[in-house]
Order: structure tokens, then sequence, then C-alpha cells
């Protein structure tokens, strides 16, 4: 069984995915595979300074991912040739990383753009985990330790999250408490063998 676990910045996917490990299920992460494959050395990140050149890399050759990010936040066309070259291999990855992660019963993919990128048709179920966006704002500014206008920017930079719920077959409502959400989540996973 694979899930795939997807949500809006701040809304809450991380904890649930830390949860859902708890429970015992496989959780790849798509954001850990990405980093893992860009990496000095690795295939991508070959890709990546080869497409924007010196200024994404550090002195020490390793990607500037301050650097790597802001470029993409201020251009389309910047952030979408990052996508071409990152996507296709972080999905590659996390498929092979399912097949051979034989007698896993719980497979979890934890993928912000599940939705966007087309992946949500390669899971069994797909779960949303949603906040308000006033939610989402308050939470990142108070983690991040950013202004809310900043958090605001990168909600806005992504699908609102009621677009996001008509592909799901679970919703994790996380406009309440912690505890509320975890209640949730013995709920949906009340079936599963514990380790
Ligand atoms: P995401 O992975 O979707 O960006 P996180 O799981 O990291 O979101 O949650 C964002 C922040 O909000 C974290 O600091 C988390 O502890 C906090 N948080 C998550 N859910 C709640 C909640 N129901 N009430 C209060 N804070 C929460």
């Amino acid at each position: 069984m694979i899930i795939g676990l997807t949500g809006g910045i701040g809304s809450g996917k991380s904890t649930v995915s830390r949860q859902l490990s708890a429970r015992g299920a496989l959780v790849l992460d798509a954001d850990a595979v990405a980093h893992e494959l860009m990496v000095r050395g690795q295939p991508v990140w070959r890709d990546v300074w080869e497409a924007f050149g010196w200024p994404v890399l550090d002195a020490a050759g390793h990607l500037n991912r301050v650097r790597l990010g802001r470029l993409v936040f201020h251009s389309v066309s910047a952030r979408e040739a990052l996508n071409r070259l990152v996507h296709p291999a972080v999905r590659d990855a996390l498929r092979c990383r399912t097949r051979t992660a034989a007698g896993a019963p719980w497979i979890v993919w934890d993928v912000p753009l599940l939705i966007e990128g087309g992946l949500f048709r390669e899971v069994d179920q797909v779960w949303v985990v949603y906040a308000t966006r006033a939610q989402q704002i308050e939470r990142i500014a108070e983690r991040s330790q950013c202004t809310r206008e900043e958090a605001e920017a990168r909600v806005k930079a992504q699908w609102p999250l009621e677009q996001k719920l008509a592909y799901a077959d679970r919703v994790l409502d996380n406009t309440g408490t912690l505890e509320g959400l975890a209640q949730q989540i013995q709920a949906a996973t009340a079936g599963w063998a514990t380790s």
C-alpha cells in the first residue's frame, strides 16, 4: 500500500509524516531524496550547476541552496528549469526505493508537489493535511522565524490547499490542536500492525 502524503507549506505534513513513521510506515521523503541527489558529485548536482553556472556553487563545490532557492523563487523560468532537472530524478528514486522495499506493508511518499507533479496517479491513496491559509502563515512564521510577509509569499506561491482537497482520499484536518491531529492519525492507522 502506497500512501501519497501531501499538503501545503506549514499545514503539518512533516508532523504527520513523523507520526506515520512512528506507526511503522516506511516514509520516503521527496525533499530528503532531492537533497541526496544534489550532493556534490551526484548526477543532479552536475546537471544543476551545468544549467545555472558557478554562482550556485559555494567555494567547496557544494550547491549553495540558499542562493539557488532565491534564484528560483524570483524567476518562473529558472524554477521550471530546476524542476525539470530534479523532479524526474526524485520520481525515479521513489519508484526504485519502493520496488526494493520488499516487506514494508505501508509506504508513505511524502511529496509536497504530489498533485501538481502528477505522482498522485501512482499511489493507492492520497492523504492531504489541511490547515487554513492563516494558520499556514502563522505556523511558518513561528517555525522559520521569518516575517509574516515572507511566510505569506511562500504560501501564495503554492496551490491553495482547497484545490488539493479534491484529490484527497483522506483529509487530515489540522485546523485544531496537535493532539487532535494525533487522534486522526491513530484512527487512520488503527488497522496497521505495529512493529
Ligand atoms: P509542513 O511540513 O506541512 O510544512 P510542519 O509539520 O513542519 O508543516 O508544521 C509547521 C509548524 O507548525 C511546525 O512548527 C509544527 O510544530 C507546527 N504545527 C503543526 N500542526 C500544528 C497544530 N495543530 N497546532 C500548532 N502548531 C502546529
